[in-house]
């Protein structure tokens, strides 16, 4: 059976040289809190990953901490904030949403992208201390004005937060460029491994201490360093900076399933398209088709793509994202499908795809 990954955002391949770098460091023993020489070897590579996420990002190392990944620092930025003012878009992932602390939505456009006048409008009524927005948003790919919203919610008094997961290694940013004073990365969206990550922050910040019980990553972050995993994430993020011009060059990829799917059934309509996206990332519909349905075929198919997180308040499995942006209500029979690209695939992938998707044309959803 063909296998085709089209689920990059929800995680990607980990890339080679991370694997050796992982492998290399799991071989080794070494508490990197311990002092001994096991220890500050052990040290040496949490540093060194340490400073090559900095150098990326433009901020001094003791402006990256290291986590266990984005959902972690998303919720230490959002708690850090808990009991006072905090706008975030309606579109943010559920770690923003869900994090526990209230939120006032700062609602979406047609097209996915923060409305900057009802931003504007929000910012006078409510005066936030914090306003979390994140870069590119993990369904639709749309690239967020994070620079003008910073710079809005800065004259306003409040710190901002972006939640750059899924933009990291897909566009050239530092945390100066945008302005923000968080910045959260996660290390298996860009081809290291899972269960790491960083929070960025500014100078003069002091994060919020989600975990307690430890003096690790300077007391600002308990719990014993992913060493192998954080070297892995040092080399996966400068791998990933110095592959973006090769990560632009999916938009042809993209472009190519976008052409042949909106061709084929007056019922595939993709949103986000008339807006900046980044180059992987499509969202489409299938009008009159149950989620269910379009997800069970595709997989005995052998191809992985996703159909977006749920909206909370809908009975069905319908995009939250896509409900924000008023694509659909939350009870309408559509069916949403995210195909995701990434740094490893082919063309040959593509042209499979293509295939697998005509024949599901013909019994699923052929007027
Ligand atoms: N934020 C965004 C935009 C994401 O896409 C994800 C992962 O799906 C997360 C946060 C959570 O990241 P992690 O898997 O590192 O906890």
């Amino acid at each position: 059976m063909t296998k085709i990954y089209f689920d990059h955002n929800g995680t990607t391949a980990i890339r080679p040289e991370v694997i050796s770098e992982v492998s290399a460091r799991m071989a080794e023993v070494g508490n990197a809190s311990s002092t001994h020489g096991f220890g500050r070897e052990a040290r040496r590579h949490v540093e060194m990953a340490r400073r090559k996420i900095a150098t990326l990002l433009d901020v001094d190392p003791q402006q990256v901490l290291f986590n266990s990944g984005a959902t972690e620092g998303n919720n230490t930025v959002l708690r850090g904030f808990e009991g006072q003012t905090i706008l975030a878009s309606a579109i943010e992932h559920p770690s923003v949403l869900e994090s526990g602390v209230d939120i006032i939505p700062i609602p979406v456009t047609r097209d996915g992208v923060v409305d900057l006048d009802k931003f504007s409008v929000l910012l006078d009524q409510h005066s936030p201390a914090l306003v979390s927005v994140m870069y590119v948003n993990n369904e639709t790919g749309v690239i967020q004005p994070v620079t003008e919203i910073a710079r809005l919610a800065k004259a306003a008094g409040a710190k901002v937060h972006c939640d750059a997961v899924q933009a990291f290694g897909r566009i050239k940013f530092t945390r100066a460029s945008l302005g923000v004073d968080f910045l959260t990365l996660s290390a298996h969206k860009i081809g290291g491994p899972q269960g790491v990550g960083a929070l960025v922050f500014a100078p003069g910040i002091h994060p919020h201490r989600l975990l307690q019980g430890g003096g690790q990553e300077r007391r600002q972050r308990a719990g014993t360093e992913n060493v192998a995993g954080i070297a892995g994430f040092g080399i996966a993020a400068e791998l990933a900076i110095a592959g973006i011009p090769q990560f632009e060059k999916l938009s042809l990829l993209r472009d190519k399933i976008e052409t042949h799917v909106t061709a084929s059934s007056p019922r595939v309509h993709i949103h986000g398209q008339s807006t900046s996206r980044v180059a992987n990332t499509t969202m489409l519909t299938i009008d009159k088709v149950a989620v269910d349905t379009m997800m069970m075929a595709f997989d005995l198919e052998g191809v992985a793509v996703s159909a977006g997180s749920a909206c909370s308040s809908g009975s069905t499995r319908l995009s939250y994202v896509l409900c924000a942006m008023g694509v659909f209500p939350p009870d309408l029979n559509v069916a949403p499908v995210r195909l995701s690209l990434g740094h490893s695939t082919t063309e040959k992938e593509v042209e499979d795809f293509l295939i697998v998707w005509d024949k599901l044309r013909d019994r699923i959803f052929k007027d």
